[in-house]
């Protein structure tokens, strides 16, 4: 068996006006044909992949196409959507014969221009293949379920998890897709999309509504019957004109089963929209004078600049109330501010430097204007081994002391500082402080062996928690919170 395999991967916050460009794409390796499996063998999308192949039992030849990941973050530029545009197009004209496809992407990226990357992509890649080649694709849970995805595609698997296990559920959709190229299973897909959107603080999948409704969509798969089942709570910051929450049931034949499980979804993410709602985070001066008297280390959640959803990182909010407030332990903050983290290279180690820091990449934020010492300065290209992306670029990075704080000054977003390897990589030992902010609203998974202590706070910025604040321009609506409905049908 012949499969052609692509992944493609960018999350857009439309509310963070800075391009992702293809540089950002290269500080995660873009990698072409055999490099990917070669690069790739064991962590990641890819990594599952392969280890649904072998699963399988099924013997494959992997026509590897092209690997494009990059960190959450503005729309992708029109040069950056073009390469990966034509990537798919030449690698499938050059593929030879295949027996199926698998994409492997996120679909909430969107493009200068284009609100739909992953349906721009599907359309290019059907031109090719035609009609009736099987196409099986992975999403983020943060998808925004089109109708050109549904049209393009045969079977759509979605995480399972927040924080998201790439690996299984790149696996599991590979098994799925080995079957269906061999003609073993008749993928039926029923789907019902809402007018609903909601905030990042019930995202994760451990607890609170977002754990009753994953949990009833794992129930649903041990039906027989049923193939898979993917509830896609949406990215809430991506302002595209099909914009929403969407269920997806697929069946092995069943379309009546599938329309009753996809139905009971909606209705079932709907009936819990209030809880879905209900935000933690508090102002910013109660988090960080909480933060500051807790009983250990403690994670600061800044939920308005969350890399991870695609703000930019460079928000001075928590840093300006962290220095004016006069706390007594010690803060840890990274900031992703390609310019000042070269002027601080330039300046060197052991220097005083006074500068604006921060505060470039949104009109929610403003720079900070600081005095610190730089401690360290190291080379941005770090391993991980227990990261979907094994090894990162970070460009310049410096560590740079100002006051209490410790700040991570690097060029690029990496991993955003949800690591503590980042930090150690400068000789920084996170454990040493007090609170640690993080550019996340879910992923501390990381840092989990450090403490278990959590304070969101209620910062403004490309993915702040009061979503129908934005300005919103493309969604339909009416939509949930913005207006109130009494269906998710609108
Ligand atoms: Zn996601």
């Amino acid at each position: 068996m012949r499969i052609g395999l692509v992944q493609v991967t960018q999350e857009t916050s439309s509310f963070n006006p800075t391009l992702t460009t293809l540089a950002d794409f290269e500080s995660f390796g873009i990698y072409e044909g055999d490099e990917i499996l070669e690069r790739l063998p064991s962590a990641g999308l890819v990594g599952g992949y392969l280890a649904g192949v072998r699963a399988s039992g099924v013997e494959v030849e992997t026509v590897s196409i092209v690997r494009g990941a990059a960190r959450s973050g503005g729309r992708l530029s029109a040069d950056a959507f073009r390469f990966f545009d034509d990537k798919v197009r030449v690698g499938l004209q050059q593929a030879g014969k295949l027996d199926g496809l698998v994409m492997l992407l996120h679909g909430a990226a969107a493009a200068e221009e284009i609100d739909d990357v992953e349906g721009a992509l599907l359309r290019t890649a059907r031109k090719v293949v035609g009609p009736s080649l099987p196409v099986a694709m992975m999403l983020d849970h943060h998808a925004n379920v089109t109708q050109e995805m549904i049209d393009h595609c045969d079977i759509i698997v979605g995480f399972r998890t927040q924080p998201h296990d790439q690996f299984e559920t790149a696996q599991a959709l590979t098994e799925h897709a080995v079957q269906l190229f061999a003609g073993k299973i008749a993928p039926t897909t029923a789907w019902r999309k809402l007018r609903m959107l909601t905030h990042q603080e019930q995202y994760l999948t451990s607890g609170g509504p977002m754990k009753i409704l994953f949990d009833r969509a794992r129930q649903m798969e041990n039906d027989p019957r049923v193939l898979t089942v993917s509830p896609f709570p949406m990215q809430c910051w991506l302002d595209a004109d099909e914009g929403g929450w969407a269920m997806i049931v697929v069946t092995d034949d069943d379309q009546e089963l599938a329309e009753t499980f996809a139905e009971e979804l909606a209705e079932l993410a709907w009936s819990m929209r209030n809880e879905f709602q209900r935000t933690e985070s508090v102002p910013v001066d109660q988090a960080v004078v909480a933060a500051d008297q807790a009983d250990g280390l403690v994670i600061l959640s800044d939920t308005g600049d969350s890399v991870l959803g695609g703000s930019g990182g460079d928000s001075t909010v928590l840093l300006e109330a962290i220095l004016r407030l006069g706390i007594r332990g010690r803060a840890l903050i990274p900031m992703i501010d390609p310019v000042s983290a070269s002027r601080l290279v330039q300046a060197g180690e052991g220097a005083t430097v006074t500068l604006e820091l921060g505060g470039r990449s949104a009109p929610f934020f403003s720079p900070l204007t600081v005095t610190g010492v730089v401690r360290a300065i190291a080379g941005g290209v770090l391993e991980l081994t227990d990261h979907a992306e094994t090894e990162i670029d970070m460009g310049h990075t410096v560590a740079f002391e100002v006051g209490p704080v410790t700040l991570l000054v690097t060029e690029y977003a990496g991993v955003a500082g949800i690591h503590p390897a980042v930090y150690r990589h400068v000789g920084i030992e996170p454990a040493d402080f007090q609170m640690i902010v993080m550019k996340t609203a879910s992923n501390f998974q990381y840092m989990a062996p450090l403490t278990s202590i959590m304070i969101r706070a209620a910062t403004p910025g490309p993915t702040q928690s009061d979503i129908a604040a934005l300005p919103w321009q493309r969604i339909p609506r009416p939509c949930f919170p913005m207006e109130a409905l009494t269906s998710w049908r609108g």
